[in-house]
This record gives structure tokens, sequence and C-alpha cells, in this order.
């Protein structure tokens, strides 16, 4: 069995990344500048942020934070995308979900200009990746398809089981996975799936985007198989500090020892989330999409 380190393919891709904004730099060209827009005090929105933020200061980009309270209005939000949309020295920005009950975020993210849509959730830019055409893919199923590709992993033709639909990751990664360059044969699968067990038992590829900590157990898992675990779910913990800790979709302990290849919770699939949102806006900035 081969553990994926998605952090060492993070760090070797923000190492890239990084000698790209240098090489842009030294010819004079502009730091890529990354905004990110924060509504409330949500933990989990404020740490993801806070990583974002961090992770530009790592690559030599500029970031900037916008914050609002919970009680901003839709139309003073709105508002502020425009403004972001407008302004020119900001390439990319995202604004972090989930936003507030009284706020459609579909209105929200459809205001954002799908040229500085670095999370790919515009459907516009839903709309040219599943066409094929070059577009702002959203962070996770990009950052899948790079583990893929960079552990040399085989998809031509194998059968690739995605257990999840959500817009954000199990779906655009099914376009991508049945895409020609990659040609893998996608089942995806959710909570109304039957014989759930013997469809993921079938996979060469089995991903696990649910969300109900360590769902998948040994049963559903075909010999060889390569498992790439995108849950983490935050469960108390007496074993750290803080009092959590995040947990996969796999139940790892059982399910490892019969893998080909498998990504760990945490440091599988998260950090390549996070490096692909660094990756989005290098292309915004250097204007390779659109
Ligand atoms: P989501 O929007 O809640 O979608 C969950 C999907 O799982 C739905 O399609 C749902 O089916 C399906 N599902 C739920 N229970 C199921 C069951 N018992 N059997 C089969 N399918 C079931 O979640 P998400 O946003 O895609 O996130 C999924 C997980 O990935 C979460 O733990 C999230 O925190 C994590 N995540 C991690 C990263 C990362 O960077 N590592 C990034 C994004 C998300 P229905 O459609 O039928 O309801």
């Amino acid at each position: 069995m081969i553990l994926i380190d998605g952090k060492k393919v993070a760090a070797e891709m923000k190492q890239e990344i990084a000698a790209k904004v240098l090489e842009l730099k030294e010819k004079g060209g502009k730091t890529p500048h990354l905004a990110a827009v924060l509504v409330g005090h949500d933990g989990g929105s404020e740490t993801y942020v806070a990583y974002k933020i961090k992770d530009c200061e790592a690559v030599g980009f500029k970031s900037s934070l916008v914050r609002y309270e919970d009680d901003v209005t839709e139309e003073e939000l709105l508002s502020k995308v425009q403004e972001l949309n407008e302004d020119t020295d900001i390439d990319g920005f995202i604004v972090q979900l989930p936003l507030p009950g009284h706020i459609s975020e579909q209105k929200v993210i459809e205001a954002i200009d799908p040229k500085k849509d670095v999370d790919g959730f515009h459907p516009e830019n839903v709309g040219r990746m599943v066409i094929g055409l070059p577009s702002f893919v959203s962070a996770t199923p990009f950052g899948i398809v790079e583990l893929l590709k960079r552990y040399n992993i085989e998809t031509n033709g194998k059968n690739c089981v995605i257990v999840g639909r959500s817009n954000i990751v199990g779906r655009p990664l099914s376009v991508l996975l049945s895409q020609k360059a990659i040609n893998a044969t996608v089942t995806v699968a959710h909570s109304r799936t039957q014989n759930l067990e013997e469809v993921c038992r079938n996979a060469d590829i089995l991903v696990a985007a649910i969300g109900v900590p360590e769902f998948v157990k040994k049963n559903m898992v075909k010999e060889g198989a390569v498992v790439i675990d995108v849950g983490t779910t935050r469960v108390k913990s007496d074993q750290t500090k803080s009092g959590w800790k995040l947990k996969g979709d796999v139940l790892f302990d059982e399910v490892a020892s019969k893998c080909s290849y498998i990504t760990p919770v945490p440091g599988g699939v998260g950090p390549m989330t996070r490096v692909s949102l660094l990756h989005n806006t290098l292309l915004a900035a250097t204007g390779k999409i659109y």
C-alpha cells in the first residue's frame, strides 16, 4: 500500500508557484493578488480564510481580506462583489461559504466576474469545464486529479466510483475524470444509490466525498483499489489540544491494507485543495484562462 502524501505534493506545487511568481516579478510583471470575503465568525470559515492568506504570503502573492458581520445585507455584499470585480489590482477573489441564511449564495456566486472566479463555482466556469474549454476548476476536484497524475496512477479505462454528488466535489470531479485526457469510466453514487457496497466494490478508484466519518468499510473496497478520502468531519477528541480532530469518510485502519494507494485524513486531499486555489489565482493573474 502506498500512502498518497498530499502535504508533500502540495508543498512541491507551492514551490513551483512561488518560482513562477518570482519570475513574473523579475520580468516587471504584477504581483498576483487574491482577495477573500468573510462573513461572520464561523470557526471553520475563519480557519480556512486564515490558511488562504498564509498560503498567499508563502508563494509571494498579495492578499486582502474583507470582513462583514453576520447581519450584512445581500445588497451590501453584492455591491462589494461588484467593487472587487472592477478593482484592477485584484486578480481573483473568493466569497467564503457558507453565507448566512438571508443571503442567496447562488446570487453571490453568479455576481462574481467569471474571470476572477478562482473558486470555479460560477456557472460559466462550470459550463466551460463540462465542454472541455479552459476554465477555473474548483479546488478540490482539481487537487484530486493532480494527486492522481503526480502519483502516476493509471486512470485509462478504470472504473471510478465517486460517492457524493455535490457541486463542489463529486459532480465536477466526475466531469474531470471522464474527460478524454483521463478516460475513466465514472459512476456517481449518492444517498439514493442502491446496493452501494456492491457499486463501491466494483471501483478501481473509489472517491469518498460524503461527510460521514468512517462510512467506507473494508467490505466496500476491492483488493488493490485506489481510495481517495475527501471527507473532513470535525469530531470531538480528548487527544488534541484544540479538543477536536478531523475524520475522513474512510475507516482508514481497516481499509488501508486492501488498497494499492490511499489518501490519509488529514494530509491527503485537504492540502491539495489549498494549493489549487493558489494555482487558479496564478492562472487569473497571468490571463491563462480568459
Ligand atoms: P455535501 O454537499 O453534503 O454532499 C454530500 C454528498 O454525499 C451528497 O451527494 C449526498 O447524497 C452524499 N451522501 C450523504 N450520505 C450518504 C450516504 N449515506 N450514502 C451515500 N451517499 C451519501 O458535501 P461536500 O461539500 O461534497 O463535502 C463532502 C465531505 O468532503 C465533507 O466532509 C466535507 O467537509 C469534505 N470536503 C473536504 C474538502 C477537502 O479539501 N478535503 C473539500 C470539500 C469538502 P445526496 O446528494 O443524495 O444527498
